[in-house]
């Protein structure tokens, strides 16, 4: 279904050439593969399967009004990203969350964010973004924080079409740049399912993480806690949920963020991690990033 995203498609192109132009060889340690958390939110994807149709309907009101909702509060626009040399010497690490926006669980992290002054980034569900959900999006961009895309209906992108995916990749590009004025720079897949077709046609970095099974219930916000503090080393890309009822995970950022300030750690986006480190992530690789050191990425 390539609907009239397709006529956004240049400038999707666009955007993705300028940040993929000169990704050679990374700098690398291509070597070891970091263990790739599998995600299994089976529950989580059901709910979005099953909001599909509405979601659709209300974006198809959205794309008659060509002229998205401008809020004064949340101006669009580049987020700037630190460079190298403003990072020196900094333990940097990178927050991420994943299955938002909503209009609760997003905003109670962000809540935290604002109050640290910290970033994060959040990639984001297209089918998720609806005109209030936005609201707490832009409210992210505009502390700083680097939204994402995590596909537009959370599906097993690697049992799909390559028109299928680039429609999901598309659908949620535009969404988030009609939303915030930025288009996403990196992909996370869902489940962290991939596929040669997926890295073919899919033109931004792809980014796993590590974590800590935020998505199922029966960890505790005190474990989700000790895993923040004590599992996370410098220059990993931290992979939690802000999903719609992960109010453990809203708690447990809570707690550890002044615990990981006081540890020396210093948040940044996943464009800052790689920036600090050296490292232009590719986009026309195999590759699925995870940490980004010193010593290289895996
Ligand atoms: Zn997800």
């Amino acid at each position: 279904m390539m609907r009239k995203y397709r006529i956004c498609l240049a400038a999707v192109i666009t955007a993705a050439a300028l940040f993929t132009a000169g990704c050679g060889g990374g700098a690398a340690s291509a070597g070891t593969a970091p263990p790739m958390p599998t995600e299994t939110e089976s529950a989580a994807a059901a709910t979005v399967t099953e909001t599909e149709t509405t979601t659709r309907e209300s974006e198809a009101v959205t794309e008659e009004d060509t002229t998205p909702a401008e809020t004064e509060e949340y101006p669009k626009g580049e987020n700037s990203v630190r460079t190298a040399e403003e990072l020196a010497g900094k333990k940097v690490i990178a927050l991420t969350f994943d299955d938002g926006p909503n209009t609760g669980v997003t905003n109670e992290i962000l809540d935290v964010i604002e109050e640290y002054g910290i970033k994060a980034s959040f990639f984001v569900i297209g089918q998720n973004i609806d005109p209030e959900s936005a609201k707490a999006m832009q409210r992210a961009h505009s502390l700083g924080c680097e939204i994402n895309s995590h596909s537009f209906t959370h599906s097993y992108m690697d049992q799909m079409s390559a028109e299928d995916i680039a429609d999901e990749m598309e659908r949620t590009s535009e969404l988030i740049y009609e939303y915030v004025g930025e288009y996403p720079k990196f992909f996370r897949p869902p489940y962290i399912a991939v596929n040669t077709t997926m890295y073919d046609t899919i033109d931004l970095p792809f980014i796993a993480g590590i974590g800590c099974n935020d998505w199922e219930d029966r960890v505790s916000v005190e474990k989700r806690v000790r895993f923040l503090t004590e599992k996370c080393p410098e220059g990993c890309i931290i992979l939690m949920h802000d999903a719609k009822d992960n109010e453990k995970t809203a708690e447990a950022v809570r707690q550890a963020v002044p615990m990981m300030l006081e540890q020396g750690f210093e948040f940044v986006t996943v464009s800052e991690l790689f920036a600090a480190k050296g490292i232009t992530p590719a986009a026309d690789k195999e590759i699925t990033y995870s940490y980004a050191t010193e010593n290289g990425w895996s």
